[in-house]
């Protein structure tokens, strides 16, 4: 149960939803575990439990494959119209609205993210996105297409292709945004047709759990919508390996992305990638300073570095080099932290005591390799998994902290020489997710975007998102991409229909 002084701050209806005891959705039921265990998730804020928590595992997990095949094959999803199935994805959009508070609420409360940015951008976003996809269930359309054939001189023929859902899908998603990331897995999953099992991370899985009871008011029909809570080596790793699952979808970090591929060998599923990130974040002396300043600061600092396109490379042109860091560093010690409930709280803790670790350690190995930080560079406090928003310079392209993603909030500032130089430096890494790049020379800019190896490039801003807008990485930043027209790629199969008239 949460814990009493954050519980004075919940929503009724969140405190009746917490508790309710947490289970598996299978088949439009909510079920305890096969194997009855359950597992604590935990308020990074206080490092207390939260709920106790349905620990499903290889058996659950072949139960609701299980459940998807039915309702792929039988069930009433596939031969629905479109225009309905399109309904049902909106109503479940307007029933997200109406648990705005709900779900922002529950998503601080496992998280960690400040209650302000989860009622402004997390449950907004994800509700645009079902919305979006929901307008793409009628417009998914094949193509007519002539042929020649040169061995049957004279035929005549009618061909045209079919865009079919690819059936039972599994969906393995982060922490960083759960519900937005759930949204982002779902929507386009939903909009074609398929059949879903989710696995939300096991450190935050109560906003899925919510999105799912919405599911099925929204009359999404039972089986479509699978939920199966747990581990990622058990669950996880069950569902990436399932033979009866024709695709699985992940999102989290490269290491794990590689296990998820290799998993899904067997039975050569469709894979599609959404990993880890180094962004290169690139001020010229010619931008406007103080909003490319305040830019780099939330492009490293937002959701506390836990993004997989933060700018956690700042590169910034020699002559303003000084003046930019000094700048950042002013914002990063603004920054009020604190726990996420906390209305005034800018940044909240990292979600887990391994990521505060992982944190920790990647600051240590900078400070002892010879960075030094200008700001931070250490834990916040000694209660709950907060960190300093950090800034270090002197550091080298050889240096861990310079090379590996660390998903926190640690940025790197490194000067350069000129426009040839940068692109050699923003592209020394084996990620390729997103860039930005702040200038008011717009045909530099334009120029440096085409030769960035990056999935998104952001111009005089950064981390703006869409759904209409896709997303998706470059190299070892995954395979595929999100949102958008693009994603709906993943989630179909083309069929060629060629028939003989005459
Ligand atoms: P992070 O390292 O940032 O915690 P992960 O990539 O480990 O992110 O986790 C993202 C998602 O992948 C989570 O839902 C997690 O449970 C799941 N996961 C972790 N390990 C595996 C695995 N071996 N197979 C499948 N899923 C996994």
């Amino acid at each position: 149960m949460a814990t009493t002084s954050v519980q004075s701050q919940l929503n009724q209806q969140v405190l009746q939803f917490l508790s309710k005891p947490k289970k598996i959705l299978i088949d439009g039921k909510w079920v305890d575990a096969v194997s009855g265990k359950t597992f604590a998730t935990l308020d990074p804020s206080t490092e207390e439990p939260l709920v106790q928590v349905a620990e499903g595992d290889k058996q659950d997990v072949d139960l609701a494959v299980k459940a998807a095949r039915r309702a792929f094959e039988n069930g009433p999803w596939r031969t629905m119209t479109a225009s309905e199935r399109g309904r049902a994805i909106w109503k479940l959009a307007d029933l997200m609205e109406q648990h705005l508070e709900q779900f922002a609420e529950l998503e601080t409360l496992d998280n960690g993210k400040p209650i302000s940015v989860a009622r402004a951008a997390d449950v907004p976003l994800a509700v645009d996105l079902f919305r979006y996809m929901a307008g793409w269930t009628t417009k998914i359309e094949g193509a007519t297409i002539p042929i020649s054939v040169p061995y049957t001189p004279g035929a005549k023929y009618l061909s045209y292709t079919l865009r079919e859902p690819v059936g039972v899908v599994a969906q393995i998603i982060p922490w960083n945004f759960p519900l937005l990331m759930a949204a982002w897995k779902l929507g386009p999953a939903l909009a074609t047709g398929c059949t879903v099992v989710l696995k939300p991370a096991e450190q935050t899985p109560l906003s899925s759990l919510l999105l799912g009871e919405l599911a099925l008011e929204a009359g999404i029909p039972a089986g479509v919508l699978n939920i199966v809570t747990g581990f990622g080596e058990t669950a996880g790793a069950a569902l990436a390996a399932h033979p009866d699952v024709d695709k699985v979808a992940f999102t989290g970090s490269t290491e794990v992305g590689k296990l998820v591929l290799q998993a899904a060998a067997g039975n050569l599923k469709k894979v599609s990638l959404e990993l880890g990130g180094k962004s290169p974040n690139v001020v010229f002396s010619d931008a406007d300073i103080d909003t490319a300043v305040k830019g780099a600061a939330s492009a490293i600092f937002f959701n506390h570095g836990q993004c997989c396109c933060a700018g956690s490379r700042l590169y910034v042109e020699n002559n303003i080099f000084d003046q930019v860091v000094e700048g950042v560093s002013q914002q990063a010690k603004k920054i009020r932290v604190g726990a996420g409930m906390d209305p005034k709280t800018q940044m909240g803790p990292l979600v887990s005591h391994e990521q505060l670790q992982r944190v920790c350690g990647y600051m240590e190995s900078g400070l002892t390799e010879g960075a030094k930080a200008v700001t931070g560079g250490k834990r916040a406090g000694t209660k709950g998994y907060f960190v300093e928003p950090t800034v270090l310079v002197n550091t080298n392209p050889k240096m861990k902290v310079v090379q590996e993603e660390i998903f926190g909030p640690v940025v790197t500032a490194i000067p350069f020489k000129d426009a040839e130089d940068i692109v050699s430096s923003a592209n020394d890494t084996v990620y390729g997710l997103a860039a930005g790049i702040w200038t008011k020379d717009i045909s530099k800019a334009h120029q440096l975007a085409a030769q960035l190896k990056a999935g998104t490039v952001w111009i005089n801003c950064y981390n703006i998102f869409d759904a209409a807008l896709p997303f998706g990485g470059y190299k070892q930043s995954g395979w595929g991409r999100e949102m958008g027209k693009d994603v709906l790629e993943l989630y179909t199969e083309v069929k060629a229909v060629c028939t003989r008239i005459g």
